[in-house]
């Protein structure tokens, strides 16, 4: 496989799938760039190396949200509104395509020359684009000599633009972009060769959305920290009492074969020894600190408590590699936040001894944030659900489809 570092850009017109799913207000501003000046090293040495560059993104779910009259919401979706901002990122003009494929696409990408930018509509108002169509993909193919993916957000998907499309340009021809590389290098590092001993912090709401990633963890970590919501279900099918914490009784039989297949592992996996627990799912509610042998109806815990927190923090700083997905509590009010802030300060000073850091998942990307310490971890990756996919050890499409 090629890197962009490897391809003759000189000359050439240059197709870039990136992320610029960023979210807008009802006027159509900005409210977050993130995900555009992630994009700015790629596409900057694009046009650096004397490329025409043509830069496509979905933005929204422009076909699942339509408008009063059953139609494709144009204006709320579209990508000229990122037309200005991204101008100025650049600091080139951006010429706008107000559909990604067909003539006039096509017209304004086969007119472009060197140095110059064209941005096209979202791919997403194409019905093929989540569909992967093959019609479609090579009709975006058709406007280019090189593809680029650089939306590791969606490598997860097999859609037109993120994987069918690459099929159309042999393996001289393509390439990751660096954001997308960065990702994939570190998903490996922690996947194929961490340093040991490896913990990884699982969090979030559901143990049904992180069976998979606990499973693979079992094969390399030495510790799984179960937080959040996700503990109750664990702690309940150990015969405690949760009183009205989150539970999924339907997983109650894996998450005690969950637990059963760490013991017979080298895997420690810990559960929370105690919580804050509220008398409603509310930032006002009254709360108190209950070890989690027996939790009282009427209550449910939203944090793991003051020793959990001490025990897990020990944990993470005798660790050389650390890998979190998903908040330990409900982080979004302050009451139940402190779990999940005091474990980010714990990575960062592991980090700050010579641990390696990954960060995955939106959630625990905020809480890195909210606590300070985003500069001091080793990695904050950018795709939360494309990132889970690849740690559960899964073939992402848009990774595979430039390797192949
Ligand atoms: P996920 O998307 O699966 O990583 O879940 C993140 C969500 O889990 C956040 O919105 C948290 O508020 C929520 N969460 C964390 N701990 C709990 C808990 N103990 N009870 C209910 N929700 C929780």
């Amino acid at each position: 496989m090629a890197s962009l570092k490897d391809l003759d850009l000189k000359d050439k017109k240059v197709l870039v799938r990136v992320d610029f799913n960023v979210p807008l207000d009802k006027d159509g501003t900005i409210l977050d760039d993130t995900r555009m000046v992630k994009a700015l090293p790629t596409l900057k040495y694009i046009l650096e190396k004397g490329a025409c560059l043509i830069i496509m993104s979905h933005l929204g779910r422009p076909r699942k949200k339509l408008n009063e009259h059953g139609k494709i919401d144009v204006e709320k979706f579209s990508l000229k509104h990122l037309v200005p901002h991204l101008t100025e990122l650049l600091e080139v003009h951006v010429e706008f395509a107000p559909s990604c494929i067909g003539p006039s696409a096509s017209n304004t990408c086969m007119q472009a020359h060197r140095g110059e930018v064209i941005l096209l509509e979202n791919t997403r108002f194409e019905e093929g684009e989540t569909k992967g169509d093959e019609a479609l993909a090579q009709q975006l193919a058709d406007l280019a000599d090189i593809y680029v993916n650089d939306a590791f957000g969606t490598a997860h998907r097999e859609h037109a633009s993120t994987a069918t499309v690459a099929r159309y340009f042999d393996k001289d021809h393509k390439a990751f972009g660096f954001l997308m590389e960065n990702e994939v290098l570190n998903g490996s590092k922690m996947l194929n060769g961490a340093e040991k001993p490896v913990t990884a912090i699982v969090g979030g709401a559901k143990v049904s959305d992180k069976i998979q990633l606990i499973e693979k963890l079992m094969e390399f970590a030495d510790n799984i920290l179960i937080g959040g919501g996700m503990s109750y279900t664990f702690l309940k099918s150990q015969g405690k009492e949760i009183g009205d914490s989150l539970c999924e009784d339907d997983y109650l039989d894996l998450a005690h074969s969950l637990i059963k297949k760490a013991a017979s592992t080298n895997t420690q996996l810990y559960l929370p020894q105690d919580s804050v627990i509220a008398d409603r799912f509310d930032a006002d509610a009254n709360t108190k600190i209950v070890s989690n042998e027996q939790i009282e109806a009427g209550w449910m815990g939203l944090d793991i408590g003051p020793q959990a927190r001490h025990s897990y923090a020990e944990v993470l700083l005798a660790s050389k590699s650390i890998l979190w997905n998903g908040p330990v509590g409900v982080f979004e009010m302050e009451k139940f936040a402190q779990g999940t802030l005091s474990l980010a300060k714990a990575i960062a000073e592991s980090t700050d001894q010579g641990a390696y850091s990954l960060i995955g998942g939106g959630d625990s990307v905020s809480a890195v944030n909210q606590a300070g310490v985003s500069d001091r971890v080793s990695f904050i990756s950018t795709g939360g659900g494309a990132m889970l996919e690849f740690l559960e050890g899964k073939t992402l499409p848009g990774i595979a489809a430039i390797e192949s």
